[in-house]
């Protein structure tokens, strides 16, 4: 018998329905009538923690909006699609998206602490996408074979869902591979739920000759308090490279202050901001969206308030693209 570490009690403690989060925020649900009580098939799901950084009473909230699921998710957009990242084209191998030259992605698990609403994977079927240890082992023997991939991302998902055993044995492997050099982790988890940057995980992630980088995914400076500081400060003491993206939301963060301040607050915790996304076209999330050329005179604002290393680049994703498609 093995017992939970306390992450994975956390994960379990999380919110997963709605009339309960309004509950939590003393939040009268007919105060919200865009809400969806029920909510099949993209669950709603969210850690205590993160909920403990909403306000209470206030059905605004920017991370409230992150995840409640409203009745606009089912207005139906005929340019926003169920796949709009082509993402069944570049799967040679079960668990691995290869769209550029020098990189490959294993989508190491289909879950996640927190359901974004905005997010891609509210369509992707992931649960036919996890080939178990077997089919990990010719991901690798893929990796192994095309000496031009230096560097290997766990994404998902959420990769770091996975224990830390999996984790770490899957690290070995590829560090046993010469010419691949990085390992990098794109997760949500040291914002949305922080107790699971832990020694182990640390230990093995910076304990390999793999350079270790760590992409977070954080939106908005309210999602940063005193925890993920410390668990960002635990990550760096250790070496990694801290970087972050967002994804800009309209309604959350289409705004110069706020992006400002969440540019500083990150510096604060000794991550870079990376990308700034524009959303990706998904079916239920056109709410969300903004126009380009909004998106652009923000951009262009924020090259005023803040040094340029603390400006991201503002990116959009294309299908067949070599790379992220930049747009300023
Ligand atoms: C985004 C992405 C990457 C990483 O791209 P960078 O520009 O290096 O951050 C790699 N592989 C896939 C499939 C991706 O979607
Ligand atoms: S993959 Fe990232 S953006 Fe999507 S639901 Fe999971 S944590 Fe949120």
């Amino acid at each position: 018998m093995t017992s939970l570490q306390n992450w994975q009690e956390l994960l379990k403690q999380g919110i997963n329905n709605t009339a309960d989060l309004l509950s939590h925020l003393q939040l009268d649900p007919v105060d919200v009538p865009e809400a969806l009580l029920p909510t099949q098939p993209f669950k709603m799901r969210v850690p205590l923690g993160f909920v403990a950084r909403m306000q209470i009473g206030n059905p605004h909230d920017p991370l409230l909006r992150q995840v409640l699921p409203i009745a606009d998710e089912h207005k139906l957009s005929s340019d926003f699609t169920r796949d709009p990242l082509n993402e069944n084209i570049s799967n040679p191998v079960p668990g691995l998206l290869q769209k550029y030259k020098t990189r490959v992605l294993l989508t190491i698990s289909g879950a996640c602490a927190i359901n974004c609403r905005y997010c891609f994977r509210r369509h992707f079927p992931y649960s036919d996408n996890n080939p178990g240890m077997n089919g990990w082992m010719a991901a690798i023997d893929y990796i192994r074979a095309r000496p031009d991939i230096s560097e290997v991302i766990f994404s998902g998902g959420d990769p770091l869902t996975a224990p830390d055993n999996f984790l770490a044995t899957l690290a070995n492997h590829l560090a046993s591979i010469p010419h691949v050099t990085t390992l990098r982790i794109h997760t949500r988890m040291p914002i949305v739920l922080p107790e699971r940057i832990n020694n182990e995980f640390i230990d093995w992630f910076t304990g390999s000759r793999l350079k270790p980088v760590l992409v977070t995914h954080c939106n908005h400076p309210q999602e940063i308090d005193t925890s993920v500081a410390y668990a960002a400060r635990c990550l760096q003491q250790a070496g990694v490279l801290l970087l972050n993206q967002s994804v800009l939301l309209k309604g959350i963060n289409d705004n110069v202050s706020i992006l400002t301040t969440l540019s500083n607050k990150l510096f604060e915790c000794h991550i870079l901001p990376y990308y700034l996304n524009l959303l990706d076209k998904v079916e239920g999330t056109a709410h969300f969206d903004l126009p380009q050329t909004t998106a652009i005179a923000l951009h262009q604002e924020l090259l005023a308030h803040l040094p340029g290393y603390l400006v991201p680049r503002l990116i959009r994703e294309i299908p067949g693209k070599p790379s992220k498609t930049l747009i300023r």
